[in-house]
């Protein structure tokens, strides 16, 4: 049933994009809307223009607790803790409070949903998943990912299925969505400074599942054993994926052999045969883009896209912007940005996904590092890694743990390093970075650093 708004007293906490939206889906639908947010005036120009014409009052700077325990609803924005004390005591006092997703799932009744989580791989598998989808039926993708669900309304929503990457932060704020298909990719400690414990944090996502009803999907990594529980755990009719124990013939459903460099997918469905896909394609290079691709094909399956076009979907997929991503391609040497890999485990998936044993990869690394060890990567560099070249604040950490294991110059900038590199390569070698670190000492974010590579390559490779 749509909420009627009309006249209702809204607070919108959070003002980032979805905040944004939801405020002005709360206004045309007749609301009294009070946005607020703890920045301050000066941090918000550029929210506080995108809602300029909807009559809405603000409340910058900080909170006023009397917009949370006077209102009708509180929508909550992702990017805020449901820990916040006005929030809390917002529902201590009585008043609902829906996460921004909530409120637009309230609009989209009929449409189905198709929810994605984990820590990693969601924005990757949603885009897949959403791109399969996309070549059957009217498809809106987003959520976490790309354009918010209230701004999906806003535009006259029309999709015939809404694909949707929902962060752990936003499924707190779930009360009546109901996926019907909702995937699970892993669940690794990740955002602890929001939760207590890991377990805590699983609890967030686990939701998703709770809100399932029989005859829905839950879709689960099966060798992840947390990220499997919570999907057990739903009503919903379970599908897994994943890599089984290696070996033919070890296919349980949804299971397949765990064969390096393999070229084809297997997915199961509960009920149905095995089926197999072509995956030839770069932009999915990597088991840890095995994993998602077998989860969004199985979302695609579970709702009917024909096997047709779902390989089709799969041999088109661009990828994503910053992850493994090719920049460039000349003379048989390849430019990849993996800007998005922040952190050691997201380097070490990267740099598995080239092949070992041609030690045809010029690395480089390095920025402001996160007090992890480098030292998880060392086994990867034999036989992969031909040069590293180090840049930014933590340089000389990377270069005490791994610079023993090749060829290693500190660059100290990504331009350097990249004219460095275009020195270094013969054909036949990739030039990958994937720093394992954040950019915040030289560049504003990841999405910058990549865009800084980009263009030096183009410059000097
Ligand atoms: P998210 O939206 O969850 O951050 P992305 O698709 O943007 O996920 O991928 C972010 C990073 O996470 C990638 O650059 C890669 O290093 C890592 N990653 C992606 N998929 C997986 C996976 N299935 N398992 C482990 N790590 C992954």
């Amino acid at each position: 049933m749509t909420p009627q708004l009309k006249g209702k007293r809204v607070t919108v906490v959070g003002l980032a994009r979805s905040g944004v939206a939801a405020a002005r889906l709360c206004a045309r639908e007749g609301a009294r809307v009070t946005v607020t947010d703890r920045r301050a005036e000066e941090h918000l120009t550029g929210p506080l223009a995108a809602l300029e014409t909807a009559g809405v009052r603000r409340v910058l700077g900080g909170h006023d607790a009397e917009d949370f325990t006077r209102a009708d609803l509180v929508v909550v924005s992702p990017g805020v803790p449901m820990a916040l004390a006005e929030v809390v005591r917002a529902r201590a006092a009585g008043v609902p409070v829906w996460g921004e997703v909530e409120l637009a799932a309230r609009f989209l009744a009929g449409v189905p949903i198709v929810a994605i989580t984990g820590t990693n791989g969601k924005s990757t598998t949603t885009a897949l998943a959403g791109a399969l989808f996309a070549r059957h039926r009217r498809t809106f993708t987003g959520g976490n990912l790309g354009t918010p669900l209230c701004q999906h309304v806003l535009d006259g929503g029309g999709a015939e299925v809404v694909v949707a990457e929902l962060s752990s932060f936003q499924m707190e704020g779930l009360l009546s969505l109901r996926p019907r298909v909702a995937a699970i990719l892993n669940v690794t400690p990740d955002h602890l400074d929001r939760y207590r414990d890991v377990d805590d944090y699983a609890a967030a996502k686990a939701r998703l599942f709770g809100l399932q009803q029989p005859g829905d999907h839950a879709v689960a990594n099966a060798r992840d054993p947390r990220a499997l529980a919570m999907a057990e755990a739903s009503r919903a009719v379970l599908h897994t994926f994943g890599f089984g124990p290696p070996g033919p013939g070890a296919r349980d459903p949804g299971l397949e052999p765990d064969e390096g460099g393999a070229t084809e997918l297997w997915v199961q469905a509960r009920g149905g045969g095995p089926e197999r896909f072509r995956l030839a394609n770069r932009a999915l290079r990597g088991r840890h883009n095995r994993e998602n691709a077998m989860a969004a094909v199985l979302c695609a399956r579970l709702l009917g896209v024909p096997g047709g076009e779902v390989q089709a979907g799969l041999d088109a997929f661009g990828g994503l912007p910053h992850r493994l991503e090719v920049v460039g391609e000349r003379g048989g040497i390849e430019w990849v940005n993996d800007s998005k890999a922040t952190n050691v485990d997201s380097t070490l998936v990267g740099l598995s996904a080239f092949p070992a044993g041609t030690a045809r990869v010029v690395l480089v690394m390095g920025g402001r590092g996160k007090g992890a060890p480098y030292a998880p990567l060392r086994p990867l560099f034999a036989g992969r890694v031909k040069a590293l070249l180090t840049i930014g604040e933590d340089a000389p950490a990377v270069e005490r743990e791994l610079g023993d294991l090749c060829p290693t110059e500190a660059c100290v900038t990504l331009e350097a390093a990249v004219r460095r590199a275009a020195a270094l390569v013969r054909p036949g070698d990739a030039v990958l970075l994937s720093p394992a670190c954040a950019s915040y000492d030289q560049f504003r974010n990841y999405e910058e650093r990549g865009e800084a590579f980009r263009r030096h390559v183009a410059e000097f490779a």
